[in-house]
């Protein structure tokens, strides 16, 4: 199992706009059936007693959180704005924060709340958190983020454990960490945290990471005498965006993970953190082509929103793959290759640049799949003060025909 895409249900409502205005369209589409399909999936696969959270950085638009609910064990959150949110919008369900740079006032908000655990990313965090807590009267579930090097894993540009970075505790500092924690024991240590690799596609190499990351807290025990309950083994399962198809293999990992648990006999409990995985191929961004030129000897197609609604492109350096819906106009071109572009007043607002297409012409659309994580979110929304994209939601209606729904 991996990433698969489908265009009908949005190809099916850009028509019905078309039919309803001549306003040139703009927006994101939601397939939230897509959503719950693939979650449903990727939680029947994972073995019992694995946990699966969901990383709302990627995308926490309330009616993605909603479909995932169900099929989730809680989400984690990157910041007190998140944790705001998720509380607000998703109240009772478990609730992860982690992230550098916590204020006060954020950590002191997570230990009010009554099902949040909190990822200790620094020495002085966790001095912190314990006067909080201790202020707070509140036992408090912690995890150590550890930044640990596990050498021959992969690729190295993906690999962000073993290097200088913000994130996590060196292994050095876990005696100290560990000392601390045995004097303030209104902190509960619950576990380990890790999230070392980003964009991994290699299901073979991620199992290879979960079993270090058990030997890691095997010698942990031996040394220090520490029992972890829980190990966060992260998320940074990759997507190929241009071959959805050859992205991370989620049964290959979870069948591989059944073997090494019953391999290795009583392990802490499990748990992963995706984001990209999860919500990535539910969203669509979609443009109506508003003119086609020629510059210099190169075709650019200049289509309705841009970068600002869409940074994925840029933020990942590629091309984004699209497709076009042919609106009634005959082609204006055949066979060439065009560079697509939004409208921004910018060189850098290019979604795809130099794509072969078969045919197009004005009040085309082009559809950029792969638009559900780490999109919207992620572009500088305001720039050039252009109106927002239209936000669409589709739900299963009740004969599994179209719904659409407007964001809250
Ligand atoms: C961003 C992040 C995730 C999610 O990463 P994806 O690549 O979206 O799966 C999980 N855990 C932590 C700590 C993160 O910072």
């Amino acid at each position: 199992m991996t990433i698969e895409l489908s265009s009908a249900r949005i190809e099916a409502l850009v028509e019905q706009w078309r039919s309803e205005s001549a306003e040139p369209i703009c927006a994101y589409v939601y397939d939230l059936q897509a959503l719950h399909r693939h979650v449903r999936r990727m939680r029947e696969l994972l073995p019992e007693g694995c946990e699966l959270y969901y990383a709302a950085k990627a995308n926490a638009e309330p009616p993605v959180l909603r479909t995932l609910a169900p099929w989730v064990d809680g989400f984690e959150a990157a910041s007190g704005g998140e944790l705001r949110w998720l509380h607000q919008h998703q109240p009772g369900q478990p609730l992860l924060f982690g992230g550098p740079g916590k204020l006060d006032s954020e950590l002191a908000q997570a230990v009010a709340l009554p099902n949040c655990s909190l990822h200790v990313e620094s020495l002085g965090e966790l001095e912190r958190l314990a006067r909080i807590a201790a202020q707070a009267q509140r036992s408090v579930p912690v995890f150590l983020r550890m930044n640990i090097a596990v050498p021959g894993i992969g690729d190295t540009r993906l690999m962000m454990g073993g290097k200088p970075t913000p994130f996590g505790m060196d292994e050095h500092d876990l005696p100290q960490a560990l000392a601390f924690l045995r004097e303030h024991p209104v902190l509960r240590l619950e576990g380990f945290h890790f999230h070392l690799m980003s964009h991994q596609r290699d299901a073979d190499m991620q199992l290879q990471l979960v079993e270090a990351y058990l030997d890691t807290l095997a010698r942990w025990q031996r040394e220090h005498g520490v029992e972890a309950r829980v190990l966060n083994a992260g998320g940074g399962f990759g997507v190929d965006y241009a071959e959805p198809a050859a992205s991370f293999d989620w049964a290959r990992f979870c069948h591989g993970l059944r073997a090494l648990l019953a391999r290795r006999g009583p392990s802490p409990r499990l748990r992963f953190e995706p984001g990209r995985y999860v919500s990535v191929s539910c969203g669509w961004y979609v443009m109506e082509v508003l003119d086609i030129k020629r510059s210099h000897g190169q075709y650019f197609a200049v289509a309705r929103g841009g970068t600002h609604h869409f940074r994925t492109p840029p933020a990942q350096g590629h091309d984004h793959p699209f497709r076009v819906l042919r609106g009634a106009r005959p082609a204006q071109l055949k066979d060439e290759q065009v560079t697509l572009v939004g409208q921004l007043c910018t060189p850098k607002d290019v979604l795809a640049r130099e794509q072969p297409i078969e045919a197009l012409a004005v009040g085309d659309c082009l559809l950029f799949p792969l638009a559900g994580a780490y999109a919207w979110n992620i572009s500088h929304q305001n720039f050039l003060m252009h109106p927002a994209p239209r936000m669409a939601f589709l739900e299963a209606g009740e004969q599994g025909d179209l719904a659409e729904m407007r964001a809250a």
